[in-house]
């Protein structure tokens, strides 16, 4: 495990002070409702602009559409957005994680097909990992795709899938294969599998305020070309850890209160504040940087062509808990009544991270599981 101190260059500097004046001049503040991190509204012409400065899909090569920038680059863009409460829901998966996956796995086919429309900002994927007796133990998938003309055919069950309802696509890992030798690492694949195929049904699952974000997917004999078999049949628990690894670590797992905090200082001008909350400010923005540098120093990671899974593990670890505990060390001092419809769009969008925050430290990795990624690491066993 090794994270190396790092700062950004002056190209890089440049590149964040250009992603400022853009927000500056497409959100102006008090012009937007700023979202809560990465679960951002879904705001498709707000992600085809970005496209078009080159900023959706940017780490991928320009053959492919993108822009052949860095992985530092890509952090630089999103720790802006993030900050600034961007609404990036439309493209965030797609970016994130499915892009890389196709490039580095797919088909010249597929390559040609998805990654220029995702660097278009056009395209939204969802992920399909879980099931409803699957989530960390996502080896025990068994949502089976069975050989059939042409393709696969596709039963079972996706659950807690993000977005599903409005995305396009979603890159779901299956089981092709039954269990060999109780070995359940083998006999997975990953597919691109079409949200408006026939046979497949989307039901929404709402969040404790009513709000619609996750759904569960069923497949009841949903046929898939083998053109969609995304890399080889039988490797997907190997692909699917590489995707996990793009989905640890950046700024998304611990930049999800800045906004809220932001609008807070911003309602609460001419009034001076508290000594205890002054307190609280300097020991959160302290831990803030600390996580921040360690973000971008995995960053760094994968542009020297590491995989840092170990590292990415351990920020998702402390930044989710600490957006967890911002929230909660500020209910405890702040004696509010917030409630979602107060005339306080600070108090609103407290509301909705108390809600919203506890899955934090679960989507994408329990704090569990990470740390026993982590603890693995450390003694050189596989992970
Ligand atoms: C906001 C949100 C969005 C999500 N979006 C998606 C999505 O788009 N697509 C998708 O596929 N999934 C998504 N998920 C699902 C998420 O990845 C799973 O919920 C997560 O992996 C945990 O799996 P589980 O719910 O089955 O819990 P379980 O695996 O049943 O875990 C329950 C508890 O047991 C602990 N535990 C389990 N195994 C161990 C172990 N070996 N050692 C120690 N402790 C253990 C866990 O840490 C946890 O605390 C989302 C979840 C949330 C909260």
């Amino acid at each position: 495990m090794r994270f190396t101190p790092t700062e950004l260059t002056a190209s890089e500097l440049a590149l964040q002070t250009e992603v400022r004046q853009f927000l500056k001049t497409e959100l102006a503040p008090g012009t937007h409702e700023p979202c809560l991190g990465m679960a951002a509204r879904k705001d498709k012409p707000f992600s085809m602009k970005m496209a078009e400065r080159g900023w959706v899909g940017m780490a991928l090569p320009k053959a492919w559409g993108g822009s052949d920038r860095t992985a530092v680059d890509r952090f630089i863009v999103v720790e802006e957005m993030l900050r600034w409460g961007a609404p990036v829901g439309h493209h965030w998966v797609a970016d994130r994680q499915t892009g890389s996956v196709i490039l580095k796995f797919g088909t010249d086919e597929q390559r040609k097909r998805f990654l220029p429309a995702i660097c278009r900002g056009e395209l939204g994927f969802s992920i399909g990992m879980s099931e409803p007796d699957s989530g960390s133990d996502l080896a025990s998938v068994s949502t089976r795709a069975e050989r059939a003309t042409g393709g696969w055919l596709i039963n079972g069950t996706k659950i807690w899938t993000s977005g599903a309802h409005e995305n396009d696509w979603f890159v779901c890992l299956l089981r092709t294969s039954s269990m060999e030798d109780g070995n359940k690492h083998a006999g997975l694949s990953q597919l691109l599998i079409d949200l408006q195929s026939d046979g497949l049904e989307i039901s929404p699952i709402p969040f404790l305020d009513g709000s619609h974000h996750f759904n569960e997917v069923t497949f009841n004999d949903v046929f898939v070309p083998d053109e969609n078999v995304v890399g080889d049949v039988g490797m997907g628990w190997h692909q699917n850890t590489t995707e996990m690894a793009y989905e640890r670590g950046g700024p998304d797992r611990w930049l999800s209160p800045f906004s809220t905090i932001e609008q807070l200082l911003r309602e609460a001008k001419g009034t001076p504040l508290e000594q205890a909350v002054q307190d609280l400010f300097g020991e959160l923005v302290a831990r803030y940087w600390g996580i921040r540098n360690l973000s971008l120093s995995v960053a760094r990671l994968i542009d020297s062509g590491e995989a840092p899974s170990i590292e990415s593990s351990l920020v998702k670890e402390m930044g989710t808990r600490f957006e967890q505990e911002v929230i909660e060390k500020l209910v405890q001092l702040i004696e509010l009544e917030y409630s979602p419809d107060s005339h306080s769009l600070f108090e609103r969008m407290l509301s909705q991270c108390i809600v919203t925050f506890p899955g934090n430290t679960i989507r994408g990795g329990t704090i569990e599981i990470l740390r026993s990624v982590a603890a693995k690491g450390l003694q050189g066993l596989p992970v």
